[in-house]
Formats: C-alpha cells, sequence, structure tokens
C-alpha cells in the first residue's frame, strides 16, 4: 500500500475540492461539475453556467 499520489492527481484533487462559484452571477455549484480534457501535457477544465451560460475554463499544465 502506497499514500503516493502524483502531482497531478493532488493538483486534480485540489481542484475538485474547490468550490465552483459562476463570477458572470454568482451560481453555486456545490457538486463541482468541471467536464476534464486532456490533450498532451495539458489538462483543461471547463465548467459550463447553468444559470446564465457563461464559461469558466482553467489550464493545468503537467
Ligand atoms: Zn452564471
Amino acid at each position: 500500500m502506497s499514500a503516493y499520489r502524483s502531482p497531478f492527481e493532488r493538483l486534480r484533487a485540489k481542484f475538485e475540492e474547490s468550490e465552483l462559484e459562476c463570477p458572470q452571477c454568482g451560481y453555486f455549484d456545490g457538486d463541482g461539475g468541471w467536464r476534464v480534457t486532456t490533450s498532451g501535457s495539458r489538462v483543461q477544465y471547463q465548467f459550463v453556467c447553468p444559470s446564465c451560460d457563461a464559461v469558466e475554463t482553467r489550464e493545468l499544465r503537467l
């Protein structure tokens, strides 16, 4: 049994724990509904606000 977690896994966990609030309308998504897409060494998190359709995108580099 190992407690090792890769830097990416730690980042991801931190991300998914963070609360999600729309910067446009303040809609709060307690479920943290990030959509995750990965391409090469980049991970893109996208959140589409169900209230005002604003798109919030964050990008992480591995
Ligand atoms: Zn919104």
